[in-house]
């Protein structure tokens, strides 16, 4: 008899779990609290991918929950987005020690899941926010700033950098910058969002149907 190989799909739950004690770094021995995973809608249109976790997240185990994501709730609220309707996870599943940087090996062991949680949501729109979510997802060493409140046209999904909030809490400067940042986003929503269509499917959400613009536009570093 031939032999039937069967592919196994993984649901963001199963991924999660089978993460829930991850020890594929060093980092589960710097002392962690917990692996923080995830949390939002898992059938998003809109995703939203940080740094790592921070004291507060490490606490609580999900992304965003300090100083920062109180600032991200209000910027959310400013695009008429809010938590329930996205998806919010880190590239860095564990908070570094001191809140360091990330290092690129740990990098490196945690991006695939970041990937798979791509691709089991099935986002149309990742907003990355700040230098290493940007450069993780790109691939590029680019700054945050050159490349921030523009639509990048990845294959199966469209990358929207933004800065990162805890930047404008350190920076005040930077906050007005990223809430005009954050009307960027709204009006690229706008656009690419289609109303239901009768009066009867409201309030059935609105799709966000975003096609890809002419493949010159799909590399814009040239
Ligand atoms: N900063 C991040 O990048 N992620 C969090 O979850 C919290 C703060």
């Amino acid at each position: 008899m031939p032999r039937v190989d069967c592919c196994f799909i993984m649901t963001l739950q199963e991924l999660a779990k089978s993460l829930h004690n991850c020890q594929k770094c060093k980092l589960a021995k710097l002392g962690r609290t917990q692996v923080v995973f995830g949390v939002g809608n898992p059938h998003a249109s809109i995703m939203f991918v940080g740094e790592a976790p921070g004291f507060n997240e490490d606490q609580k185990g999900e992304p965003f929950v300090g100083a920062a994501g109180k600032l991200l709730n209000d910027l959310l609220a400013s695009a008429n987005l809010s938590r329930d309707q996205i998806y919010i996870a880190n590239v860095i599943k564990c908070r570094p020690p001191n809140n360091r940087d990330p290092e690129p090996d740990e990098v490196e062991t945690c991006k695939p899941f970041l990937m798979q949680q791509i691709q089991m949501i099935r986002p149309k729109l990742v907003c990355t926010l700040g230098n290493w979510a940007t450069q993780t997802l790109l691939e590029r060493k680019v700054g945050i700033t050159k490349v921030k409140a523009q639509a990048f046209y990845m294959k199966d999904f469209v990358i929207f950098p933004l800065l990162h909030p805890a930047a404008a809490l350190h920076q005040g400067n930077l906050l007005d910058t990223l809430k005009e940042d954050f009307k960027k986003l709204k009006e690229f929503l706008d656009k690419h969002t289609q109303p239901p269509p009768t009066e009867a499917d409201a309030p059935a959400a609105a799709a966000l149907n975003i096609e890809s613009p002419n493949p010159a536009q799909m590399d814009l570093f040239g």
